[in-house]
């Protein structure tokens, strides 16, 4: 039996082979159309086997029944708390509508592509691409190691904040576009603050506006490190300051002065991080600040290389931490 997609997508083809020619409208159609062809069943059977083995999202129970149908998905009813829940059930993607365009959608975010590409690719309006980007995004990100160990190098990076997007802005514009009002590192500044050990584990932290604090320090890297973890950083007094409160081990490597490498202490792995986050952010052409935590969460993921396929993405989105 053909369904009505398969039936939509063989007429397409017939369209373009008696026309004799590839056009880019054709090929952009005939994208649009295989992306499309996605079954939906197919789609929500992945999303069924994506959150296979959950507990309870209310009360991380073990215990459930199955109890019909809502919105093609499974319903369950939960022996501990007797509440219902499907395998989207506190999820960031519970609300999300269209779920047959989902996992070509999720090939656009595994590729990077911008907007307007995955809209098209995927087969979905631009809002709904632009949507779906931060929260498919935000939902994954959720996953992150819970803690680094052994030698833990840790730097900051600073972008100029951005208020692309916003109705409403809370300074002048811009003349010039990129160009900070004042010189250094101040309140214009986002800062993303960087910890990665050398087994390649990675933490993002969007410490906000203006240089990173002491305080800013303590609350983000105490409960990311392992009573192991040997810290290495810059000169900067800031994490002296901190390493000292904390009674974490810390070595400094003086960036300044031109001493990169001691030995193993060195911060060479987190720059070069930072340097791919800068050059992949690059392709979207200014980024909102809201938005920062999203794309360096992205990036990590990317980074990590641990979700390969869309099917990937998905169960990571959907686990409930
Ligand atoms: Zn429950």
């Amino acid at each position: 039996m053909h369904t009505p997609a398969f039936d939509e997508l063989f007429n397409m083809l017939s369209g373009i082979v008696s026309e004799g020619t590839l056009t880019a409208t054709n090929l952009a159609r005939l994208r649009e159309g295989i992306a499309t062809f996605a079954d939906p069943a197919e789609c929500l059977a992945l999303i069924e086997q994506a959150a296979q083995g959950r507990p309870c999202p209310h009360c991380h129970c073990s215990h459930k029944h199955r109890c019909g149908y809502a919105n093609g998905l499974q319903r369950f009813r939960c022996c501990g708390c007797r509440r219902t829940h499907n395998a989207l059930t506190g999820t960031p993607l519970a609300r999300l509508r269209k779920r047959e365009h989902w996992l070509p959608f999720l090939q656009c975010v595994l590729e990077s592509r911008t907007v307007r590409d995955s809209a098209l690719i995927s087969g979905v309006h631009r809002t709904t691409s632009f949507r779906w980007r931060h929260r498919f995004v935000a939902a994954a990100a959720r996953d992150r190691p819970t803690a680094l160990s052994g030698i833990v190098e840790v730097d900051e990076t600073y972008r100029l904040e951005s208020q692309k997007g916003a109705r409403h802005l809370d300074r002048p514009a811009r003349q010039r576009g990129g160009v900070a009002s004042q010189r250094g590192i101040n309140r214009e500044h986002d800062c993303l603050l960087i910890a990665r050990d050398r087994t390649g584990q990675t933490l993002d932290f969007h410490t906000g506006r203006g240089p990173v604090s002491a305080p800013q320090l303590h609350a983000h890297l105490v409960p990311a490190l392992n009573h192991d973890a040997l810290l290495v950083s810059d000169a900067a007094n800031v994490y002296r300051c901190f390493a000292r409160e904390a009674h974490i081990t810390h070595e400094a490597v003086n960036v300044a002065a031109g001493r990169r490498v001691r030995g193993a202490i060195h911060i060479q792995n987190v720059n070069a991080w930072h340097s791919r986050f800068k050059s992949w952010l690059a392709h979207f052409r200014g980024v909102a600040s809201r938005y920062l935590a999203n794309y360096s969460g992205w990036q990590r993921l990317l980074d990590a290389k641990r979700l390969c396929t869309p099917l990937q993405w998905l169960r990571a989105a959907i686990q409930v931490n």
